[in-house]
Protein backbone atom coordinates (compact mmCIF):
# COMPACT_ATOMS: atom_id res chain seq x y z
CA UNK A 1 0.00 0.00 0.00
CA UNK A 2 1.25 3.53 -1.16
CA UNK A 3 1.85 5.57 2.07
CA UNK A 4 0.78 9.36 2.05
CA UNK A 5 2.64 12.22 1.10
CA UNK A 6 3.12 14.38 3.73
CA UNK A 7 4.85 17.45 2.33
CA UNK A 8 4.05 18.78 -1.30
CA UNK A 9 6.07 21.31 -2.81
CA UNK A 10 4.73 23.22 -6.15
CA UNK A 11 6.35 25.48 -8.23
CA UNK A 12 8.72 27.17 -5.62
CA UNK A 13 10.20 30.04 -6.91
CA UNK A 14 12.66 32.62 -5.25
CA UNK A 15 14.87 35.24 -7.10
CA UNK A 16 17.56 37.13 -5.15
CA UNK A 17 18.88 40.50 -6.33
CA UNK A 18 22.39 40.70 -6.20
CA UNK A 19 23.51 44.65 -7.87
CA UNK A 20 21.66 45.06 -11.19
CA UNK A 21 21.64 40.85 -11.55
CA UNK A 22 18.31 38.93 -10.66
CA UNK A 23 19.58 35.06 -9.11
CA UNK A 24 17.16 32.31 -9.43
CA UNK A 25 17.82 30.35 -6.49
CA UNK A 26 15.02 28.39 -6.80
CA UNK A 27 13.42 27.97 -10.83
CA UNK A 28 9.72 26.43 -10.15
CA UNK A 29 10.83 23.15 -7.81
CA UNK A 30 7.94 20.19 -7.31
CA UNK A 31 8.47 17.35 -5.53
CA UNK A 32 6.53 14.97 -3.03
CA UNK A 33 7.59 13.16 0.07
CA UNK A 34 6.15 10.50 1.25
CA UNK A 35 5.36 10.07 5.21
CA UNK A 36 8.50 7.76 7.14
CA UNK A 37 10.96 8.08 4.37
CA UNK A 38 14.55 9.53 4.38
CA UNK A 39 14.54 12.04 1.63
CA UNK A 40 17.17 14.00 0.18
CA UNK A 41 18.35 16.85 -1.18
CA UNK A 42 21.69 16.25 -3.09
CA UNK A 43 23.40 18.87 -5.56
CA UNK A 44 26.48 20.55 -5.91
CA UNK A 45 26.71 24.12 -3.84
CA UNK A 46 24.46 27.03 -5.03
CA UNK A 47 22.41 24.68 -6.15
CA UNK A 48 19.12 25.85 -4.06
CA UNK A 49 18.87 23.15 -1.18
CA UNK A 50 19.32 25.39 1.71
CA UNK A 51 16.91 27.88 -0.17
CA UNK A 52 14.21 25.04 -0.35
CA UNK A 53 15.01 23.55 3.30
CA UNK A 54 14.43 27.46 4.36
CA UNK A 55 11.27 27.94 2.94
CA UNK A 56 9.52 24.63 3.98
CA UNK A 57 10.95 25.50 7.19
CA UNK A 58 8.89 28.63 7.30
CA UNK A 59 12.21 30.95 7.28
CA UNK A 60 12.38 32.35 4.33
CA UNK A 61 9.52 32.99 1.93
CA UNK A 62 9.31 31.73 -2.26
CA UNK A 63 7.85 34.64 -4.63
CA UNK A 64 5.37 32.04 -5.51
CA UNK A 65 4.99 28.27 -5.43
CA UNK A 66 2.73 26.45 -2.56
CA UNK A 67 3.37 23.83 -0.29
CA UNK A 68 1.19 21.42 1.56
CA UNK A 69 2.70 19.83 4.59
CA UNK A 70 0.80 17.88 6.63
CA UNK A 71 -2.15 19.21 5.66
CA UNK A 72 -1.71 22.42 6.09
CA UNK A 73 -0.48 25.22 4.01
CA UNK A 74 2.93 26.97 4.41
CA UNK A 75 2.03 29.88 3.61
CA UNK A 76 -1.13 30.27 5.28
CA UNK A 77 -1.01 28.39 8.46
CA UNK A 78 2.90 28.11 9.10
CA UNK A 79 2.64 27.89 12.85
CA UNK A 80 0.61 24.88 12.51
CA UNK A 81 3.47 24.01 10.61
CA UNK A 82 6.34 25.01 12.93
CA UNK A 83 4.63 22.90 15.64
CA UNK A 84 5.40 19.74 13.36
CA UNK A 85 8.63 20.15 12.76
CA UNK A 86 12.37 19.81 14.14
CA UNK A 87 15.12 21.75 12.47
CA UNK A 88 18.53 21.53 12.30
CA UNK A 89 20.23 24.24 10.76
CA UNK A 90 23.36 24.53 9.03
CA UNK A 91 25.13 27.16 11.39
CA UNK A 92 25.27 26.08 15.09
CA UNK A 93 22.78 27.83 17.66
CA UNK A 94 23.33 26.39 20.51
CA UNK A 95 24.35 28.62 23.50
CA UNK A 96 28.05 27.79 23.76
CA UNK A 97 28.13 29.11 27.67
CA UNK A 98 25.49 26.82 28.54
CA UNK A 99 25.81 23.08 29.31
CA UNK A 100 24.26 20.55 26.80
CA UNK A 101 21.20 19.49 29.88
CA UNK A 102 20.55 23.57 29.90
CA UNK A 103 20.17 24.06 26.28
CA UNK A 104 18.04 21.29 26.26
CA UNK A 105 15.81 22.53 29.56
CA UNK A 106 15.50 26.20 27.58
CA UNK A 107 14.55 24.63 23.85
CA UNK A 108 12.18 22.20 25.65
CA UNK A 109 9.96 24.43 27.71
CA UNK A 110 9.96 27.13 25.17
CA UNK A 111 8.03 24.53 22.98
CA UNK A 112 6.36 23.00 25.98
CA UNK A 113 7.50 19.45 25.69
CA UNK A 114 5.65 17.21 28.48
CA UNK A 115 7.95 15.10 31.24
CA UNK A 116 10.68 17.15 29.76
CA UNK A 117 13.61 16.10 32.24
CA UNK A 118 12.69 12.14 31.52
CA UNK A 119 12.65 14.12 27.88
CA UNK A 120 15.99 14.84 27.61
CA UNK A 121 17.38 11.92 29.38
CA UNK A 122 16.27 9.57 26.48
CA UNK A 123 17.21 12.20 23.81
CA UNK A 124 21.03 12.46 25.02
CA UNK A 125 20.56 8.96 25.66
CA UNK A 126 20.09 8.70 21.99
CA UNK A 127 22.82 10.80 20.38
CA UNK A 128 25.43 9.56 23.06
CA UNK A 129 25.85 12.54 24.66
CA UNK A 130 24.55 11.26 28.56
CA UNK A 131 27.96 11.17 29.90
CA UNK A 132 28.30 15.07 28.93
CA UNK A 133 24.84 16.19 29.76
CA UNK A 134 26.55 18.49 32.26
CA UNK A 135 29.33 19.99 30.34
CA UNK A 136 29.74 23.44 28.70
CA UNK A 137 28.82 23.46 24.77
CA UNK A 138 32.10 25.59 24.41
CA UNK A 139 33.89 22.23 25.90
CA UNK A 140 32.39 20.55 23.00
CA UNK A 141 33.64 18.88 19.60
CA UNK A 142 32.14 20.02 16.35
CA UNK A 143 31.20 16.32 16.20
CA UNK A 144 29.37 16.43 20.15
CA UNK A 145 27.60 20.02 19.10
CA UNK A 146 25.94 18.36 16.09
CA UNK A 147 24.68 15.38 17.96
CA UNK A 148 23.20 17.99 20.41
CA UNK A 149 21.40 20.14 18.06
CA UNK A 150 20.13 16.98 16.62
CA UNK A 151 18.89 16.11 20.21
CA UNK A 152 17.77 19.21 20.18
CA UNK A 153 15.53 18.82 17.58
CA UNK A 154 13.92 16.13 18.15
CA UNK A 155 12.80 16.65 21.72
CA UNK A 156 9.47 17.87 20.72
CA UNK A 157 9.18 14.23 19.12
CA UNK A 158 8.81 16.04 15.41
CA UNK A 159 6.35 14.57 12.45
CA UNK A 160 9.58 15.72 10.31
CA UNK A 161 12.71 16.62 10.94
CA UNK A 162 14.95 18.97 8.38
CA UNK A 163 18.38 18.43 8.43
CA UNK A 164 20.55 20.71 6.82
CA UNK A 165 23.69 19.42 5.72
CA UNK A 166 23.60 17.21 9.08
CA UNK A 167 27.09 16.31 9.05
CA UNK A 168 29.18 18.52 7.14
CA UNK A 169 32.90 18.57 8.17
CA UNK A 170 33.13 15.66 10.40
CA UNK A 171 34.99 12.97 10.58
CA UNK A 172 33.78 9.49 9.38
CA UNK A 173 33.41 7.95 12.92
CA UNK A 174 31.18 10.59 13.82
CA UNK A 175 29.28 11.20 10.82
CA UNK A 176 28.70 7.16 10.81
CA UNK A 177 26.67 8.01 14.47
CA UNK A 178 24.65 10.69 13.10
CA UNK A 179 23.73 8.44 10.71
CA UNK A 180 22.82 5.85 13.05
CA UNK A 181 20.68 8.32 15.02
CA UNK A 182 19.14 9.55 11.53
CA UNK A 183 17.95 5.54 10.98
CA UNK A 184 16.48 5.55 14.34
CA UNK A 185 14.42 8.70 13.70
CA UNK A 186 12.50 6.61 10.80
CA UNK A 187 12.17 3.77 12.52
CA UNK A 188 10.74 6.13 15.66
CA UNK A 189 7.93 6.73 12.09
CA UNK A 190 9.00 10.22 11.38
CA UNK A 191 9.78 11.29 8.34
CA UNK A 192 13.24 12.70 7.43
CA UNK A 193 14.22 15.45 4.64
CA UNK A 194 18.35 16.28 4.82
CA UNK A 195 20.25 18.53 2.33
CA UNK A 196 23.79 16.95 1.64
CA UNK A 197 26.47 17.09 -0.96
CA UNK A 198 27.89 13.84 0.27
CA UNK A 199 26.51 11.48 -2.06
CA UNK A 200 27.92 8.79 -0.04
CA UNK A 201 25.48 9.83 2.72
CA UNK A 202 22.43 10.48 0.25
CA UNK A 203 22.62 6.49 -0.78
CA UNK A 204 23.57 5.12 2.66
CA UNK A 205 20.50 7.23 4.44
CA UNK A 206 17.43 8.28 1.74
CA UNK A 207 14.64 6.49 0.24
CA UNK A 208 14.09 9.01 -2.27
CA UNK A 209 16.61 11.80 -3.27
CA UNK A 210 16.47 14.93 -5.25
CA UNK A 211 18.99 16.05 -7.52
CA UNK A 212 19.00 19.51 -7.59
CA UNK A 213 21.16 21.69 -10.06
CA UNK A 214 20.79 25.32 -10.72
CA UNK A 215 17.94 25.80 -9.27
CA UNK A 216 15.90 22.86 -10.45
CA UNK A 217 15.59 19.41 -9.94
CA UNK A 218 16.73 17.13 -12.48
CA UNK A 219 15.98 13.65 -11.27
CA UNK A 220 14.04 12.49 -8.69
CA UNK A 221 14.01 8.60 -7.28
CA UNK A 222 15.51 6.29 -5.33
CA UNK A 223 19.54 5.89 -5.22
CA UNK A 224 19.21 2.85 -7.27
CA UNK A 225 16.65 3.89 -9.94
CA UNK A 226 18.90 6.95 -10.37
CA UNK A 227 22.36 4.53 -10.82
CA UNK A 228 19.77 2.15 -13.13
CA UNK A 229 18.44 5.82 -14.66
CA UNK A 230 22.15 6.68 -15.89
CA UNK A 231 23.61 3.24 -16.40
CA UNK A 232 24.37 0.07 -13.96
CA UNK A 233 27.62 -0.53 -15.58
CA UNK A 234 30.59 1.77 -15.93
CA UNK A 235 33.82 1.67 -18.12
CA UNK A 236 36.70 3.52 -16.62
CA UNK A 237 39.53 4.14 -19.28
CA UNK A 238 42.59 6.11 -20.18
CA UNK A 239 42.14 8.48 -23.03
CA UNK A 240 45.19 9.21 -25.55
CA UNK A 241 46.21 12.01 -22.98
CA UNK A 242 46.29 9.77 -20.00
CA UNK A 243 42.62 11.50 -18.93
CA UNK A 244 40.43 9.35 -16.94
CA UNK A 245 36.95 9.08 -18.88
CA UNK A 246 34.16 7.12 -17.83
CA UNK A 247 31.38 5.59 -20.30
CA UNK A 248 27.88 4.56 -18.44
CA UNK A 249 25.64 1.65 -19.89
CA UNK A 250 22.60 -0.15 -19.60
CA UNK A 251 23.97 -3.31 -19.57
CA UNK A 252 26.62 -5.31 -18.26
CA UNK A 253 27.49 -7.19 -22.12
CA UNK A 254 27.40 -3.58 -23.83
CA UNK A 255 29.98 -1.93 -21.33
CA UNK A 256 32.40 -5.38 -21.66
CA UNK A 257 31.95 -4.76 -25.49
CA UNK A 258 33.24 -1.14 -24.86
CA UNK A 259 35.89 -1.71 -22.61
CA UNK A 260 37.36 -4.66 -25.39
CA UNK A 261 37.25 -1.77 -28.41
CA UNK A 262 39.42 0.38 -25.69
CA UNK A 263 43.44 0.52 -26.54
CA UNK A 264 44.66 1.60 -23.52
CA UNK A 265 42.85 -0.80 -21.78
CA UNK A 266 39.70 -0.49 -19.99
CA UNK A 267 37.83 -1.83 -16.34
CA UNK A 268 34.11 -2.47 -16.31
CA UNK A 269 32.26 -1.74 -12.97
CA UNK A 270 28.83 -1.33 -11.08
CA UNK A 271 28.22 2.74 -11.25
CA UNK A 272 27.93 4.35 -7.97
CA UNK A 273 25.18 7.33 -6.71
CA UNK A 274 28.76 9.45 -7.54
CA UNK A 275 28.66 7.98 -11.51
CA UNK A 276 24.59 9.00 -11.94
CA UNK A 277 24.99 12.34 -9.98
CA UNK A 278 28.08 13.76 -12.08
CA UNK A 279 26.19 12.12 -15.28
CA UNK A 280 23.07 14.27 -14.56
CA UNK A 281 24.42 17.18 -13.09
CA UNK A 282 28.09 17.34 -15.23
CA UNK A 283 29.51 17.90 -11.99
CA UNK A 284 32.14 16.42 -9.74
CA UNK A 285 30.56 16.55 -5.88
CA UNK A 286 33.00 18.84 -4.05
P1 LIG B 1 25.43 24.84 -0.56
O1 LIG B 1 25.62 23.38 -0.83
O2 LIG B 1 26.64 25.64 -0.93
O3 LIG B 1 24.90 25.13 0.81
P2 LIG B 1 22.77 25.20 -1.70
O4 LIG B 1 22.39 24.17 -2.72
O5 LIG B 1 22.23 24.99 -0.33
O6 LIG B 1 24.34 25.36 -1.65
P3 LIG B 1 21.51 27.80 -1.60
O7 LIG B 1 22.15 28.21 -0.31
O8 LIG B 1 20.07 27.44 -1.57
O9 LIG B 1 22.32 26.60 -2.29
O10 LIG B 1 21.73 28.98 -2.65
C1 LIG B 1 21.16 28.97 -3.95
C2 LIG B 1 21.61 30.24 -4.66
O11 LIG B 1 21.00 31.37 -4.03
C3 LIG B 1 23.12 30.47 -4.60
O12 LIG B 1 23.55 31.00 -5.82
C4 LIG B 1 23.27 31.48 -3.48
O13 LIG B 1 24.39 32.31 -3.70
C5 LIG B 1 21.99 32.28 -3.59
N1 LIG B 1 21.56 32.83 -2.29
C6 LIG B 1 21.17 32.12 -1.22
N2 LIG B 1 20.83 32.94 -0.20
C7 LIG B 1 21.02 34.21 -0.67
C8 LIG B 1 20.83 35.53 -0.10
N3 LIG B 1 20.37 35.68 1.15
N4 LIG B 1 21.11 36.58 -0.88
C9 LIG B 1 21.54 36.43 -2.15
N5 LIG B 1 21.73 35.24 -2.74
C10 LIG B 1 21.48 34.14 -2.01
Amino acid sequence: MDSKLIIEVSSLKKTYTIGSKMLHALDGVSFNVKEGIVFGLLGPNGAGKTTTIKILTTLTKPDSGSCIIAGFDLFKEPRAIKRLIGVVPQENNLDRELTAKENLLIYGMLHKVKNLSASIDEKLSMVGLTDRKDSMVSQFSGGMQRRLLLARALLPEPKILFLDEPTIGLDPQIRRQLWDVIRKTKIEGRTVMLTTHYIEEAEALCDTVAIMSQGNIIALDSPDNLKRLAGEYVVDAIDETGRLTQYMYKTHEDALQRAREIQNGAKVRRSNLEDAFVKLTGKRPE
